[in-house]
C-alpha cells in the first residue's frame, strides 16, 4: 500500500503518519523531517535547504525527488510507504510516476486556515525523531521529552506566526492543485481534519479500506 498525506502545514499529516506507520507496519517518509536532519547533520542537502525552509518556501523539486528517490528504494519501503509532505508540487507528482511509484491512495486532511495557528504555536516536535506533539492537543507523558525516543522536544524556527503565513500562501498556491490531480485519476480521499486525533486517524483507516 502506497499512500500520499496532503494537506496544509499543521493539519495533521506528520502525526497521523506516524499512527499508521504502526497500524499498518509500513514507513512514513517524511521530507520535512529528511531535510530537517541533513541541516542538523551539515550535509551539502542541508545546506541547499535551509535558506527555503527558513523562509516559508518550498525547497527545489529535484532535491526533494533526490531524497524521496533514494529513499523509496530502500529494502523496508517494498511493502509500501506513506509519503508525508510530498509530493508539493504538480512536477514533483509528475516525477514520482516517472520514477515508477504508484500511488493507492491520496489523504487530503483538510482543515481551514483559522485554526492553523493554533496548532502551530502550540507543537512542539521531537529534535531527535522528528515526532510531533501538542501543548494541550497532544501532549507529550513528561513535559519537554519525546514518548517515542526520549530526545529533547523543541520549537521548529518555521512555525514563527510570520513564517506560517507564508507557508499557508505556498499551499495554497502551489500544493492545493495536486487535489485536482489526484482527483482527476480517482485517488483523491478527502477526510476532516478538524476532529481529535484518533477520530481523524479512524477516517483515514476506513478511506483506505485497511
Ligand atoms: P508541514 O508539515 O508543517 O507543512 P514540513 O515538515 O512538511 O512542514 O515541511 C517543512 C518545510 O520543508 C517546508 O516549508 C519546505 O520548505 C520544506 N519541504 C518539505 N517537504 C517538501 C517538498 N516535498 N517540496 C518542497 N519543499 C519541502
Ligand atoms: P503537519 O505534519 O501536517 O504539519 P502535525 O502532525 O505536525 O501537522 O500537527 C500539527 C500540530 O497539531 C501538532 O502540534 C500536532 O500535535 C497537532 N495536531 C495534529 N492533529 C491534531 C488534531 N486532530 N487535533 C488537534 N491537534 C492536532
Ligand atoms: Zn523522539
Amino acid at each position: 500500500m502506497n499512500l500520499i498525506l496532503l494537506g496544509a502545514p499543521g493539519a495533521g499529516k506528520g502525526t497521523q503518519a506516524e499512527l499508521l506507520t504502526k497500524e499498518l507496519g509500513i514507513p512514513a517518509i517524511s521530507t520535512g523531517n529528511m531535510l530537517r536532519e541533513a541541516i542538523h547533520n551539515g550535509t551539502e542537502t542541508g545546506l541547499k535547504a535551509k535558506r527555503y525552509m527558513d523562509q516559508g518556501l518550498l525547497v527545489p523539486d529535484d532535491v526533494i525527488m533526490g531524497i524521496v528517490g533514494d529513499r523509496v528504494a530502500q529494502p523496508d519501503c517494498q511493502k509500501g510507504f506513506i509519503l508525508d509532505g510530498v509530493p508539493r508540487t504538480v512536477a514533483q507528482a509528475e516525477a514520482l510516476a516517472a520514477l515508477g511509484i504508484r500511488i493507492d491512495h491520496v489523504v487530503s486532511i483538510e482543515l481551514q486556515d483559522a485554526v492553523i495557528e493554533a496548532r502551530m504555536t502550540g507543537r512542539r516536535v521531537c529534535g531527535h525523531c522528528g515526532a510531533s506533539y501538542h501543548l494541550t492537543a497532544n501532549p507529550p507523558k513528561a513535559e519537554g521529552v519525546c514518548d517515542d525516543c526520549g530526545g529533547a522536544l523543541t520549537i521548529r524556527p518555521d512555525d514563527a506566526p510570520e513564517t506560517v503565513r507564508k507557508r499557508l500562501t505556498v499551499y495554497h498556491g502551489q500544493t492545493e492543485a495536486l487535489k485536482d490531480y489526484y482527483a482527476q485519476v480517482g485517488k483523491l480521499r478527502l477526510i476532516e481534519g478538524n476532529q481529535p486525533i484518533e477520530m481523524v486517524h479512524r477516517a483515514i483507516l476506513q478511506a483506505i479500506e485497511a
